[in-house]
This record gives structure tokens, C-alpha cells and sequence, in this order.
């Protein structure tokens, strides 16, 4: 049967990058989206400002939803201080597959933990199932009417501390203006717009930095 696109972006790593590479993992991700195939990983215009996200925020323990095949995991794990722990959360086994051999392809399986399920089952038990008391960075990057109730949950569940920082990915295409609204106009939180492109075209997207307060 035929591959399937996820398949053929691991293909393209394990042909052109260097194994234990973090960078090398990257730009082969890079390469084959804009030169064979599109896929929705956060990319590399938006992947620089997440990049500096994590470096300012220097997180201890970061969540991310949405491993889809595992880009933005290697972009994140690459920059963690040693004893950082990166819980990455996926619904499609398939997905997760081969999200598991491109962070194994990047030598940095040992930095993340990968969840299947999804967020709406795992976020309540993320506290009991890891020893998490809050989260210091949050990655949003999984579908997009799933950002505001995944937030609420965060509250509710008291994974959030005063200066928390949650990284919305697409607030603009495909767009979560639900959610935009609330981080906006909440008392909550301190809230930013980093305008950029939908990866790997010249579509008009950004990222939503939210600082909880409190
Ligand atoms: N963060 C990835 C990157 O930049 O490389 C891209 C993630 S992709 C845009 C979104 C992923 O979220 C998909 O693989 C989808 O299967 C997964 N997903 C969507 N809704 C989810 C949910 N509620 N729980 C868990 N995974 C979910
Ligand atoms: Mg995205």
C-alpha cells in the first residue's frame, strides 16, 4: 500500500540528517516540506519564535499538544536544560509512530515523554499519571476549537502558576478566534501577538504568547 506522508517526511530524515542532530532533524523536516510536500508542522519561520519562547521562558517542565510527527518536540527538547521534563501529547497512533523514530533520530527520546490520547482525557490526570504540580511553558498546536476548553481545563486542574507561559500556535490560520478572545480580554493573563506565516507559505498566521497571572 501506499506510504503515507508522515511515513515519507521520516524517509526524508533518515536519509538527510545526521542521526543525534537535533539541527540536521530540523532542516531535513524543513527541506522536504517546502520542496516536496506541505505538512503542518509549526516550520521554521514560526519555529525561530517559538525557539525564543522557550530560551526566554527556560521552562522545567513544558507541555506540548499536538506531536503530529514530532518537529516542533525536537525544536522545544533541543533547547530544555538537562533534567527538563517535555510530556508531548498525540490522539493518532500513526502520527505518534513515527513521531517516536524522528525525536529517536534526533537522540532526544530521553528528554520527552509521548502520550497518546487526547488532551480533553489526559489533562485532568497530566498531575497524578507525571508528579507535575504546574506546567512553566504550554505549547497549543493541536486542533483549534480544542484551545479554548483545553485552557479552562489547565485552570480548573491548577496546572497553571502565576507566570505560566501558553504558546498558541495558527490563531490565525486555521484561526482559534474563540480562544484569542478569552486570553485577550481575561484579567487572567498578559497576552501577545507574534505575527508571521502559515508554515512554509506566505499566508498571513501568528502565535499567541499568554502569560497567566494568577
Ligand atoms: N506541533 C506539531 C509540529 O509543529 O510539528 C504539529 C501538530 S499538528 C498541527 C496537530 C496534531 O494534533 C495532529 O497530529 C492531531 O492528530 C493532533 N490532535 C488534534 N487534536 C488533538 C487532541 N484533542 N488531543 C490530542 N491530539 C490532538
Ligand atoms: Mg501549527
Amino acid at each position: 500500500t501506499r506510504s503515507t506522508r508522515p511515513q515519507r517526511m521520516l524517509k526524508a530524515v533518515q536519509k538527510n540528517a545526521t542521526k543525534g542532530n537535533p539541527e540536521s532533524v530540523i532542516s531535513a523536516i524543513d527541506y522536504f516540506c517546502k520542496n516536496s510536500e506541505w505538512a503542518m508542522n509549526v516550520g521554521d519561520e514560526k519555529g525561530s519564535i517559538l525557539d525564543s519562547v522557550v530560551t526566554e521562558v527556560n521552562p522545567s517542565t513544558v507541555l506540548e499538544l499536538g506531536t503530529y510527527c514530532g518537529y516542533s518536540t525536537v525544536r522545544i527538547a533541543r533547547l530544555l536544560s538537562p533534567g527538563t521534563k517535555l510530556i508531548t501529547l498525540e490522539f493518532n497512533p500513526a502520527y505518534a509512530t513515527v513521531a517516536r523514530q524522528i525525536i529517536a533520530y534526533a537522540g532526544l527520546q530521553d528528554k520527552v515523554t509521548q502520550v497518546e490520547g487526547s488532551s480533553a482525557d489526559l489533562i485532568p490526570q497530566i498531575k497524578e499519571r507525571f508528579s507535575i504540580t504546574t506546567f512553566d511553558f504550554i505549547f497549543l498546536d493541536h486542533w483549534k476549537d480544542r484551545y479554548l476548553p483545553d485552557i479552562k481545563l489547565f485552570e480548573e486542574c491548577g496546572l497553571l502558576r502565576k507566570g505560566s507561559v501558553l504558546l498558541a500556535d495558527n490563531v490565525i490560520c486555521p484561526g482559534a478566534p474563540e480562544y484569542l478572545e478569552y486570553v485577550r480580554n481575561s484579567p487572567r493573563y498578559e497576552s501577545r501577538y507574534y505575527p508571521a506565516h502559515l508554515e512554509y507559505t506566505k499566508v498571513e498566521d501568528g502565535l499567541e504568547k499568554s502569560v497567566f497571572l494568577g
